[in-house]
């Protein structure tokens, strides 16, 4: 099917060449059926935002009567630009398929891609890093971690750490940190936080709590059974939960 569509967009881009356009084209599809078809035509319509993309985009949404188009499968002759991924997602776009990658556009996409984890890694590392360093504070690990850069007054030390030991899960299958992830955070940090209200509050009921959970303890056993669920219901759980008891093992010996 791909293939007869795609067939439909260069057919136009081959129309946009003729019409001295830059030849791209471009259909849009629902139900295996064209709703609208077009070229890029910014040179002829004077319109710098007639990309063929958004020209189907335009028609689909007239023809159907709606500007969402959630049932559409957009096929474009090249990848598309950073303004039409913007209207592609705007419009609900189900899926684009496209012929030939534009090393110019999707180059500016991955810079940015690379940026935004970039950012989202540091931001972590920078939250976590304080993690060991407060317990290090606190005489609960190793004295190191407490140290603070001399002129900045952060972490450095607890920072770069983290660093290093984040840098060596690259070495590993992003499927398999990814998995590790959720049952270790469940395991040790989602249902010990769950069962800790309980306990702190068995254990110590004159505490001030100026936080109220309504309904206790519904709510935090609701969330202990449904964090169990999570993790039991996964494919080979029990080779994961394995993993996680042998984590918290080797975690509590060094600790
Ligand atoms: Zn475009």
């Amino acid at each position: 099917m791909n293939e007869t569509f795609m067939r439909v967009a260069l057919e136009q881009a081959t129309l946009g060449a003729a019409a001295g356009e830059v030849p791209i084209g471009a259909v849009l599809v629902v139900n295996d059926r064209v709703i609208s078809e077009a070229f890029n035509q910014p040179i002829g319509s004077l319109d710098p935002t007639a990309h063929a993309e958004v020209l189907v985009l335009r028609e689909a949404a007239r023809a159907l009567g709606n500007y969402r188009l959630t049932d559409a499968t957009v096929y474009v002759t090249i990848e598309p630009c950073l303004m039409c991924v913007g209207a592609l997602v705007h419009a609900r776009v189900r899926e684009v398929v496209y012929g030939a990658v534009e090393p110019k556009t999707g180059a500016l996409v991955t810079v940015m891609m690379l940026w935004t984890a970039f950012a989202s890694v540091f931001s972590l590392l920078l939250g976590y890093s304080r993690v060991p360093y407060a317990a290090a504070l606190e005489g609960d690990y190793f004295k190191i971690f407490a140290r603070v850069h001399p002129k900045h007054h952060f972490p450095h030390v607890s920072l770069l750490w983290l660093g290093a030991a984040a840098a060596v899960f690259c070495l590993f299958k992003l499927a398999d940190v990814v998995t590790a992830l959720v049952v270790i955070r469940i395991s040790t940090q989602f249902l010990a936080q769950t069962l800790g209200v309980i306990v702190l509050r068995r254990r110590d009921p004159d505490l001030p709590r100026p936080f109220r959970m309504w309904l206790y303890p519904i709510p935090a056993v609701l969330a202990f059974l449904g964090f169990v669920y999570v993790i039991v219901m996964r494919p080979k759980s029990l080779e994961s939960i394995r993993l996680a008891v042998l984590v918290i093992i080797v975690g509590t010996v060094l600790f």
